[in-house]
């Protein structure tokens, strides 16, 4: 291992990039309707602004340069930078390519210079907001102090107003958590596992209750018990986290059990799901990467936990406590609830209309607003509401009468790649 600190802010940016994809920022995110069989990923294009100039594109377009899109609540697109304070970590976590002891070239940050390598990022027009993480060195507390040192630069030194993501060190105490919720837009801890006893096998020096979960509780109770003014920007910030999924033998009940509590009871906005790819030179490194089509279901079941009103017991589980593969979790509670008592679309409300398959949250509004002009007849009404009739046609009625519809051959083949399911 060897540090090098008098390399150029961009360059050291390029190197930490080719590490830096195991951690699922508001980004990479699988665009998953509840009620639709695929997914489709988010992002390609930068939101509207400043052009850049010929050298700032050409950087932007390396794979290894860690700038992605992320997705603003109401849709807005933007650049954020995504990269920590440094690569080094005194901490041994069994899936992870900064573990201590892995031979790669680290790179170390000042908290100056990360400031100002950003602020010249912002001014070319590369980005426009900071996803920022860290290795561990010298410890969580002391870590979480470089990183709210660099968030209070930008907000106070440089006057930056814009979208700041910062993580929550394992070992930062309550003190720590309040100070980064009042920098930043999003703050967020990586559960990475289910339970204590999972997460000894896949990052052995991290405590799950004390480092990990009692941060995320520490967030809920501050947004709960203090003034939202004390926070960045007059509000509270969202809070999320993520699991790496599919390294050791956790299972999908697990995960989604875990994940229903965060959503009820810590009010988290996502819950990310990183599938396991194997690094070289870490313990895990022969373990196979997941089935692609896991991570889609794991998903396609937290959404509807967190939008659809669904219940963890409503979800369907192999014996085993995996998710089916073959179909998508709404089908399956419609198969099994709605096909022999079908719902009547000019009746149901929307909190009913929201669990047919084919008919999504935009779809259930369209049809209630449309029921206050005439009644929807027929299967022609459903496609210009633009709700898929082959998927919703054996769980609804349309005026006491089932619609015609065209058995599909087969429901959601399984793939190696999920940017072909449709
Ligand atoms: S503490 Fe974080 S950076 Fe360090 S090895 Fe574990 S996951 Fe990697």
């Amino acid at each position: 291992m060897f540090y090098n600190n008098n390399m150029d802010g961009v360059d050291k940016l390029r190197l930490m990039g080719q590490y830096m994809n195991s951690e699922v920022t508001d980004t990479m995110d699988y665009h998953l309707a509840a009620d639709s069989p695929g997914c489709q990923p988010q992002g390609k294009n930068p939101s509207p602004g400043r052009r850049m100039d010929t050298h700032s594109a050409s950087v932007q377009k390396e794979k290894s340069f860690p700038i992605h899109f992320a997705a603003m609540p109401g849709g807005k697109r933007i650049a954020l930078l995504k990269t920590a304070l440094t690569t080094a970590c005194e901490r041994n976590c069994n899936y992870c390519a900064f573990r201590c002891g892995r031979d790669f070239n680290r790179q170390t940050f000042s908290v100056d210079e990360l400031a100002k390598t950003f602020m010249q990022l912002k001014q070319a027009g590369m980005v426009e907001g900071l996803f920022l993480s860290s290795g561990i060195a010298g410890g969580g507390m002391k870590t979480q102090d470089r990183l709210l040192a660099c968030a209070e630069i930008l907000r106070r030194r440089f006057d930056f107003k814009g979208y700041i993501h910062l993580k929550i060190m394992p070992g930062a105490d309550k003190d720590q958590v309040v100070q980064a919720m009042q920098f930043a837009d999003r703050v967020s801890v990586n559960l990475e596992s289910p339970t204590t006893l999972r997460l000894q096998k896949l990052a052995p020096q991290k405590k799950f209750l004390e480092e990990l979960l009692a941060p995320l509780k520490w967030v809920e109770e501050i947004r709960r018990e203090y003034p939202a003014w004390k926070g960045w920007n007059g509000r509270w910030p969202s809070s999320t986290t993520q699991f790496v999924v599919g390294a050791i033998d956790e299972t999908d009940l697990e995960l989604l059990q875990v994940t229903s509590f965060l959503h009820k009871d810590l009010h988290l906005s996502r819950v990310y799901y990183s599938g396991f790819e194997p690094v070289s030179g870490t313990p895990l490194e022969n373990q196979s990467a997941i089935h692609p089509l896991r991570q889609v279901r794991l998903y396609q079941s937290d959404f509807l936990l967190r939008d659809y009103g669904f219940d963890f017991e409503e979800l369907e589980f192999s014996r085993s406590g995996f998710l089916p593969l073959e179909m998508d979790p709404k089908m399956i509670w419609a198969n099994n609830s709605l096909r022999d008592c079908p719902l009547e679309i000019n009746k149901a409300d929307y909190h009913q209309l929201i669990r047919v398959p084919g008919i999504g949250q935009v779809n259930a509004r369209r049809i209630m607003e449309q029921r206050k002009c005439h009644f929807i007849r027929d299967e022609a009404d459903l496609h210009r509401l633009g709700i898929s009739v082959q998927r919703a046609a054996p769980f609804i009625l349309l005026n006491g009468k089932r619609p015609v519809h065209q058995l599909p051959l087969q429901f959601n083949i399984p793939s190696a790649n999920v940017n072909n399911i449709k």
